[in-house]
């Protein structure tokens, strides 16, 4: 960017980096924690019929509240959930980006936990929202003591919570979010974009909502519904909460073809999400053949495992960024989240996860 036009830009964004997932053309690529399976022919087929039947209508508007559709993820989600506490956009960071517009801004803070989602400070600088992070333990790990403590100092108008968290895996007790609703007045939201791959026994905060109307979960269909490229991200809260980012949503957000796709996948929620638990596996896999090799790693609830790449735990700043390029010379892309020593790999298939653990084990072999 020429200094002219950098000087032009808005005080909060200069010195930012778009989000840059590199997306290159690699055979194996486990770097934005994508579904690995394709979607199955039975859907590909729904979806084109779906698709069909609004082309006819496209000169049209779409339906601006996405109804059927909003019906559709409140019966996805159960928990008595209806379409009027169910909101969707283009992808859960859309949602999360309308939160911000309309409970943030400027004057206004919002606070999360990192390493978190790093699209969350991106969206608080880009609706001109003062940003916190109130950070976590050296495992990662967030106690409902600290959330209390952090929240209580900084009050924000909105607070972060990822559960299962990116980039480190780590899911939250509900006694974490009960006491971040206990210790602040303003909105919390338990981003849940992987909350499908949480082990037996994670409970969702979806559990929390009726008691609680300053509380969202957000949610999404890019990752266990193996639908990515469709855009497609939702929330759950109370019906006041739906209302308030409708003011902020543009006309029309969602396109008529987007509706449709989503209901046509959801229409086949069970064969979409029947890749969800040999994921898991391929998770498992990986955590436990890395840990036996020596190397650090964070229990992971989701679709991708946080490690550390020397085996000796001495990893000093620039050696992610070697390992990585070592993995990518190997011909499988991971990704570097910007955390000295650690590399963050997305669960695939079993082919994937093999070509994976070579490369690591190609890597681990050379010279330092
Ligand atoms: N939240 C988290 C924690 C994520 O990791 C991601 C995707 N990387 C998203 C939200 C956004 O997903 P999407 O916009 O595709 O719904």
């Amino acid at each position: 960017m020429t200094s002219e036009i950098r000087a032009l830009l808005r005080e909060e964004l200069q010195g930012l980096s778009a989000y840059g997932a590199p997306q290159l053309d690699v055979a194996v690529r486990l770097n934005v924690n994508e579904n690995s399976y394709a979607p199955p022919t039975e859907v590909v087929r729904a979806v084109a019929r779906a698709l069909e039947g609004e082309i006819a209508t496209l000169n049209r508007y779409p339906d601006r509240d996405a109804l059927k559709l909003r019906a559709d993820l409140a019966a996805y989600l159960g928990h008595g959930l209806t379409a009027e506490q169910v909101y969707a956009a283009n992808g859960s960071n859309e949602v999360q980006q309308q939160l911000l517009q309309a409970f943030g801004g400027p004057g206004r803070t919002a606070l999360g936990f990192g390493p978190a989602y790093s699209m969350h400070p991106l969206l608080a600088a880009g609706t001109a929202t003062g940003w916190v992070d109130g950070g976590r333990g050296p495992d990662f790990g967030l106690t409902a003591s600290h959330v209390e403590a952090v929240l209580r100092e900084y009050r924000p108008a909105i607070t972060f919570l990822c559960s299962p968290n990116n980039p480190t895996g780590t899911a939250l007790s509900l006694d974490v979010v009960r006491a971040a609703l206990a210790a602040t007045s303003g909105i919390v939201v338990v981003d849940e974009a992987y909350a499908e791959f949480a082990r037996p026994g994670t409970p969702s905060a979806l559990t929390l909502l009726e008691a609680n109307p300053r509380l969202v979960v957000t949610r999404t269909m890019s990752k266990a519904f193996a639908f990515a490229g469709a855009r497609v991200g939702y929330l759950a809260a109370g019906p006041e909460i739906v209302e308030a980012v409708q003011l902020v949503r543009l006309p029309y957000h969602l396109s008529a073809l987007t509706q449709a796709a989503a209901r046509a996948a959801l229409a086949h929620a069970d064969v979409l999400l029947s890749t969800v638990e040999q994921i898991k596996i391929q998770r498992d896999r990986i955590v436990a053949e890395l840990r036996e090799r020596g190397h650090q790693v964070a229990d992971s609830d989701a679709n991708f495992v946080l490690y550390r790449v020397a085996r000796d735990g001495s990893a000093d700043e620039t050696d992610q960024k070697v390992v990585w390029r070592r993995i990518l010379d190997a011909g499988v892309l991971v990704r570097d989240v910007g955390l000295p020593g650690w590399l963050r790999v997305t669960a695939g298939t079993p082919a994937e996860t093999s070509a994976f653990l070579a490369a690591v084990e190609t890597s681990d072999s050379l010279p330092a």
